[in-house]
């Protein structure tokens, strides 16, 4: 087994090793690691140790889970209590909410330690962590590129071994994408599987909270304790169903679909892994199909505009009254507000506000937004007769591997089309999943995308499970 949770849960267990031990070691590669790589953006190490020595406690009296008493990173825009939770943004600097997410809650109650605040992109807006007010996370395969994001730092810790894993969001592909270029596995579940309370907003339609992991069976064991219906949090579901106890490996008479729409456009280094994980899959017994989605094409605007419609939205309440920054230089309230606003945030969320303001407004209404919103009921009746005909799709996660520091910045809208490959899955709530597949000739990752129906994530994660297998046969057989 690769899955780093299973080993150090069976230490534990076993009292081979205290989790106040495993997090010292936690806490020492942080300390060698993040100066290069900046994937935490605080780390609360007293907090840690205090959340270990409970873990050990639970330990001791033979009660917790898998998750017990192992370190994990926190993206920053999840909530937990007392802890500064900024969103990589200035309007948010000091903000300790007052309660926790319940995916926090949840982990915690289990004995889980919570290690810090991963870095990412301003609100979640972009693809680079470089929208971010602490500065870009580094690739920790090579530091002249990015992580990917918004969740890069979390995808940088879990692939450099600074977490164990990590809570990622993934609103057009926050969690597949960093995890595509680091080399590390991200899922991201369905819409509504598992609870979005404390996660703060930025499309509220398509935000979805994920792990970031090194091995798909950790992916599926987060997936189990994060999974389930929230009374906090109105959309989520009670349909989700566990996923670790069902990976078997067994991908005998699977139908795995190739949609041509998502090969258009790519890098051909990426098209040749997905095509070779697609052997991969046919030598396991799968059966592999090549289908058109032609909607797929029109999810990309739909979804610049529905996310920036709603994130216009739900960043109105950052005004500086009620929380975070505020500017101190002014005559009125509404100079206040203008003022705090355009100082707290940065360029690529005032874009984003400013787009979003536009697409809502009276004359522009019919011809954006809602039209967006019947594109985006396309998009999914697209994908729901696409699965009458196969079980899950195979597809790139992104058209490049990891793009060169600074290069998003200048090439804003190739940035916003190299989402081209994960917003289809939002628009439609759907879940997915990324793992590592291969490296370019630069020996950066290149991931490869598992998507499935709605709640199929035991189908998506054995999938990846037996792929994973199958390329890490020899390693795995070495570790055991
Ligand atoms: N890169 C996309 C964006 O900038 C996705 C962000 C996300 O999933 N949070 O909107």
């Amino acid at each position: 087994m690769l899955s780093r949770i299973l080993k150090y849960s069976s230490l534990l267990r076993d009292k081979k090793l205290s989790s106040v031990e495993l997090t010292k070691e936690y806490l020492k590669k942080i300390a060698a690691k993040n100066g290069e790589l900046n994937a935490f953006v605080s780390v609360d190490e007293e907090r840690a140790l205090n959340l270990a020595g409970a873990a050990d406690k639970l330990l001791k009296e033979g009660k917790g889970n898998l998750l017990t008493g192992i370190p994990f990173g926190v993206k920053a825009n999840i909530a937990e209590k007392g802890v500064e939770t900024d969103c990589c943004s200035r309007i948010l600097k000091g903000y300790r909410p007052t309660y926790n997410a319940t995916v926090i809650e949840k982990l915690l109650s289990s004995g889980a330690v919570s290690l810090g605040k991963n870095n990412m992109d301003e609100f979640a807006m972009g693809s680079s962590t470089e929208t971010g007010s602490h500065g870009a996370a580094y690739n920790p395969v090579n530091r002249d590129y990015v992580t990917g994001g918004s969740s890069g730092g979390g995808a940088a810790a879990v692939a450099s071994d600074m977490a164990v894993y990590a809570l990622g969001s993934d609103t057009g592909g926050s969690v597949r994408q960093p995890a595509a270029f680091c080399g590390a596995v991200g899922l991201k579940p369905t819409y509504g599987s598992l609870s979005r309370y404390g996660l703060i907003a930025y499309g509220s339609s398509l935000d979805q909270i994920g792990p970031l992991t090194s091995s798909v069976a950790d992916a599926a064991i987060v997936y189990d304790a994060l999974r389930g219906v929230d009374p906090r949090d109105s959309t989520s579901s009670a349909l989700s169903v566990s996923a670790f106890e069902k990976l078997s490996g067994d991908v005998k008479n699977l139908k795995i679909g190739l949609p041509k729409e998502y090969f258009e456009g790519i890098n051909p280094e990426i098209v040749n892994t997905v095509k070779s994980a697609a052997a991969t899959y046919e030598k396991l017994g799968a059966t592999l199909k090549e289908i058109s989605v032609p909607s797929l094409k029109y999810a990309l605007p739909a979804y610049y505009i529905i996310a920036c419609a709603e994130a216009s939205s739900n960043l109105g309440r950052y005004d500086g009254i009620r929380y975070g920054y505020r500017s101190r230089d002014y005559d009125d309230v509404n100079e206040m507000i203008m003022k705090t606003r355009s100082a707290g945030f940065g360029k690529e969320v005032k874009r984003r506000i400013m787009l979003g303001t536009y697409v809502l407004s009276a004359g522009y209404f019919d011809a954006y937004y809602k039209k967006a919103l019947r594109v985006r009921e396309q998009v999914s009746e697209a994908f729901r007769m696409a699965f009458d005909e196969v079980d899950l799709m195979l597809t790139p996660v992104a058209p490049t591997t990891a793009f060169p520091l600074n290069y998003t910045s200048e090439n804003m809208i190739e940035t916003y089309m190299s989402d081209y490959c994960t917003v289809p899955v939002n628009i439609a709530g759907l879940p997915a999943i990324s793992l590592p597949a291969g490296t370019d000739e630069k020996g950066l990752p290149i991931g490869i995308q598992l998507i499935g129906a709605k709640f199929s994530e035991p189908l998506i994660l054995n999938a990846a499970y037996a792929f994973e297998s199958a390329c890490n046969g020899g390693k795995e057989a070495e570790n055991e």
